[in-house]
């Protein structure tokens, strides 16, 4: 197995990865930075794990992406607005919300059930400044690529049936994105939470 070895752009220090990870994490002086196109430190939060539970925890990587939305139009019948009716500031048919985009490598259905999940009920958890020795998964899209990827999880939020065409005129907003690492029991019918 290939060991890559870059340097901590804050601290210099040498960082050492077995895994193929876009995002290198300093142990020195715990500053997190990507190497995805440009080479970037990103602020990050990690969330403590539920230290009751006892099986396997890993940290899975997420883009908390930080989005204002205006909702112009929509011509899709039945609780699409409902669904977003706890992120609209009074009455209007703005609002802002956390989208959550998982970064690491998953199949299709994981990943809209993760980004629905989070977006719609945005985890609480306690943050700590390390992972605990506990394993990180890789990292595979950018904060730039969750930013577009913001827009689709938008999109099947509003979407009350799968497949269903959608008439939604709106207007979606992004903000950098930071990356938030919660701790998971991987389990044969999915991520369980454990913070
Ligand atoms: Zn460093």
């Amino acid at each position: 197995m290939k060991v890559v070895q870059v340097r901590c752009p804050n601290c210099s220090q040498p960082i050492y990865s077995k895994i193929k990870d876009i995002v290198f994490f300093c142990e020195n002086c715990k500053v997190l930075h990507i190497r995805g196109g440009e080479t970037k430190v990103i602020d990050y939060e990690i969330a403590d794990f539920n230290k009751t539970i006892t099986a396997e925890k890993k940290y899975m990587p997420f883009w908390r992406v930080w989005c204002n939305f205006t909702i112009n139009e929509s011509r899709v019948s039945g609780g699409t607005f409902r669904k977003m009716a706890q992120f609209m500031r009074g009455g209007g048919n703005s609002g802002s919300l956390f989208v959550f985009v998982p970064a690491s490598e998953m199949d299709v259905a994981t990943f809209k059930q993760l980004a629905m999940d989070l977006t719609m009920s945005p985890p609480r958890y306690s943050t700590r400044l390390d992972f605990g020795g506990l394993q990180r998964l890789p990292t595979k899209i950018t904060n730039g690529e969750a930013e577009n990827v913001s827009d689709f999880v938008f999109v099947t939020i509003q979407a009350d049936k799968p497949g269903i065409l959608q008439d939604l005129d709106y207007d979606l907003v992004c903000q950098e994105a930071r990356m938030v690492y919660l701790p998971f029991v991987v389990t044969e019918s999915g991520p369980r939470p454990a913070w």
